[in-house]
């Protein structure tokens, strides 16, 4: 199949642009990342109900599950700490449902950065939900925009050499025991939900990447590819190896 149709659950914009009017949207590099691996990227709103929202996934051919807020604590049986950021109930309801179904049906899953969280989460797993007051000695993972640019090469991750990860990665990454990436985001998977196994650690032992177990093309990034996509051989090859999935 040519130009499968990924399917992104928008955000919120609770900003001030616009006249202030409320709006739906995401990242301009989410999109032309999968434009560029081939796939044509749909847009589902926030505020259907699960019927709706799944009718409109089965008509996907793969689901991409983008970064944002923090995933509420409550979703993984959790008292909210000090520290939670920003969450918002309706994407975390939406993106819980669609990554349900998605791991039922085998549709091909790209998971980034909270992404990686929800698809967690959805398995059944848990998060450290401030990842600099929950895990001594760890190393700077919220380097924020716009602080730092979004591409800023924060750490490496070690990729398991017999992951579907390497294996995409691996064609043109130097090294997989050391692979730069960015890294915006102060929480991280803990406990890992069923199905799901970690195929990327940082060097502070932090899970940076998890794929599902079976055969099943779900694989969940914490990094931001799509922010290296543009200038990165194995960051555009993790969209075009979904993009491919998602086509067969
Ligand atoms: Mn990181």
């Amino acid at each position: 199949m040519t130009s499968p149709i990924i399917a992104i659950p928008c955000r919120h914009d609770a900003s001030a642009r616009h006249h202030r009017l409320p709006m739906q949207g995401m990242g301009q590099a989410y999109l032309s990342a999968v434009i560029a691996a081939g796939g044509v990227p749909v847009l589902l709103p926030l505020g259907l109900d699960e019927p709706r929202l799944l009718r409109a996934l089965d008509r996907a051919d793969g689901l991409l599950l983008a970064g944002g807020e923090d995933i509420a604590p409550a979703l993984f049986g959790e008292e909210p700490h000090p520290k939670l950021g920003k969450v918002d109930a309706d994407r975390d309801a939406v993106e819980v449902a669609l990554a349900r179904r998605a791991l039922e049906a085998g549709l091909p899953l790209l998971a980034i950065c909270r992404g990686i969280q929800v698809l967690n989460v959805a398995a059944g797993g848990t998060l450290y939900q401030d990842i600099p007051s929950q895990v001594p000695g760890a190393l700077k993972h919220n380097c924020f925009y716009p602080e730092y640019p979004r591409d800023h090469i924060a750490h490496a991750v070690a990729i398991a050499p017999d992951s579907r990860l390497a294996a995409i990665v691996g064609q043109t990454a130097e090294s997989l025991a050391a692979v730069p990436v960015n890294s915006l985001h102060h929480q991280s998977v803990k406990a890992v939900g069923t199905g799901l196994q970690v195929v990327a650690q940082a060097p502070d032992g932090i899970v940076e990447a998890v794929e599902a177990t079976g055969e099943a093309w779900v694989l969940a990034v914490q990094w931001h590819p799509e922010e290296l996509a543009a200038s990165r051989a194995d960051m555009a090859a993790l969209f075009r190896a979904f993009v491919e999935a998602a086509g067969r």
